[in-house]
């Protein structure tokens, strides 16, 4: 895959990059080495400077940056704007709140002196140099995420981003470099996905994270694996969102349409898989179809488009293929399901109905705005359709019944359940999933830690 910018809203080439050579990839791992010896000595009050200073360039140049992002990957300008301001706050907070989350843990002495200890000290330290490979569905946050709390903890970062949002992956390194992070604090390597295995495997690079498809974080987690170095995987996801009957009808239609096309649809914690109670399937769908009809599609460069193009013309086939694929097996399409005529990679907002188990609709992720409608008879037939899926990243469920919360909170295989309202992430709430959705922590303090090394200090 060329490393380039390539407008999804007509699929006009705007900018081509050669791939950074070994040398330049040699030199930029010696920077990053040498820099993380002496960064990982700052104190948590310098980094938080730098990283404020970040936050409030970011703040400056949203709309600019919101620009580039929509023309690199297709995003509706507005919420482009939104995830720069997403990315300053969430910067703020680890620079308000990392010396507290890496604190020193003293045990009670009385819980150690059988150790021989007359006191024992748990201290996070920085690993140093950590790979981040991240996609381009939400090109800054997805990084901005993984940087802020790596910067704070006192690591480095060396970004691999995907090779369709080179501008938005070098903006990056320019504004940490802007807030005056040392030269070599975060570094972005412009190379395709190639390079990776070689990267991983250099000693000095001591970790990777990695968002992106399940291919990905296999071959990623297989190396480092190999190396015995630790991963953070946060992969692909088909959350469901389950309505019961004493949910609030038009608020969830109407949150369940935004929970399914935001980003266009291409958001891992979309809701995927809308879930319905019988006694209540025709009065939801009735609204959400309408909600979903109602959409305005269009330029996402437009400040009133709500749904952009896809972000690459495979993404496009691809979803095209799931939504024909469930057709031929017997599913009716209640809304969209044709591709329109002109340049860009559009897909309408698409609601199916009647899924069945055989289709590959029902098993793998639509990326994209399509969603697919079951009908569940109960409580335990909900949790069922649910699970079913290899897929256990979030969960959203609608219902004012305690009872119920509890047992969807109980039962559900997902790394989150969101009741009356939408999956989003938080700075100070843990993100990530279990099964095929990936392993290991985000944001918060489980995030932080991620790439610690949890260190016993015991004195004699
Ligand atoms: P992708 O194709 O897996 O790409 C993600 C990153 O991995 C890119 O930098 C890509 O580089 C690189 N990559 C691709 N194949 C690789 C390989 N074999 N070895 C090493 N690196 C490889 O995913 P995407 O299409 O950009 O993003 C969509 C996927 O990401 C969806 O499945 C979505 O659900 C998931 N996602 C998950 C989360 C989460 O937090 N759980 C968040 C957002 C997205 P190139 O671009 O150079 O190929």
């Amino acid at each position: 895959m060329p490393i380039a910018t390539v407008n999804p809203a007509n699929g006009e080439t705007i900018k081509t990059y050669e791939p950074m050579d070994e040398e330049e990839l040699e030199r930029r791992l010696q920077l990053a080495e040498a820099t993380f010896r002496t960064y990982r000595t700052t104190s948590f009050a310098e980094r938080a400077a730098l990283l404020e200073r970040a936050a409030d360039l970011l703040d400056e140049d949203q709309a600019d940056i919101g620009r580039v992002m929509t023309t690199e990957m297709g995003k509706p300008v507005k919420q482009a704007r939104a995830e720069a301001a997403k990315c300053a706050k969430a910067m703020r907070w680890y620079a308000a709140h990392a010396e507290a989350l890496l604190a020193d843990e003293e045990p009670d002495p009385s819980d150690v002196t059988d150790s021989g200890a007359s006191r024992a000290v748990v201290r996070y330290r920085p690993l140093g140099p950590v790979l981040a490979v991240m996609p381009w569905n939400f090109p800054l946050w997805q990084v901005v995420r993984f940087a802020a709390s790596a910067l704070m903890a006192g690591n480095v970062g060396l970004l691999k981003h995907a090779s369709n949002v080179p501008q938005t992956a070098l903006y990056l390194e320019d504004l940490f470099h802007r807030a005056g992070f040392p030269e070599g604090c975060f570094q972005t390597l412009l190379v395709g996905s190639g390079a990776i295995d070689d990267i991983l495997r250099d000693e000095r690079v001591k970790a990777a994270t990695l968002t992106g498809s399940e291919p990905a974080g296999r071959a990623v987690a297989s190396t480092a694996g190999e190396m015995i170095k630790k991963t953070v995987l946060e992969l692909g996801g088909s959350d469901p969102f389950i309505v019961m009957p004493s949910a609030d009808l038009d608020r969830a239609a109407q949150v369940a349409v935004t929970a399914r096309v935001q980003n266009n649809g291409q958001s891992c914690i979309a809701a995927k898989r809308f879930i319905v109670h019988a006694d209540v399937y025709d009065a939801f769908a009735e609204r959400f179809v309408a909600g979903m009809r109602a959409l305005t599609v269009g330029d996402p460069l437009e400040e009133d488009t709500e749904v952009g193009p896809l972000a690459s013309e495979q993404g496009r086939d691809d979803l095209e293929e799931l939504v024909d694929d469930a057709r031929r097996g017997g599913a009716r399409v209640l809304c969209g399901g044709e591709r329109p005529d002109g340049p860009g990679w559009y897909y309408p907002p698409t609601v199916v109905a009647d899924v069945t188990r055989e289709m590959r609709i029902h098993r793998e992720e639509t990326f994209g705005p399509v969603a697919t409608l079951y009908r569940a008879r109960d409580l335990d037939e909900a949790v069922l359709i649910a699970n079913d899926s290899l897929f256990g990243l979030s969960s959203n469920v609608w219902t004012r019944d305690e009872a119920e919360v509890d047992r969807f909170v109980r039962d559900l295989e997902a790394g989150g359940v969101f009741v009356n309202g939408m999956t989003a992430s938080h700075p100070a709430l843990p993100f990530g999933g279990v099964k095929r959705s990936g392993y290991g922590r985000e944001l918060s303090g489980h995030g932080i830690r991620e790439f610690c090394n949890i260190t016993t200090v015991w004195h004699g």
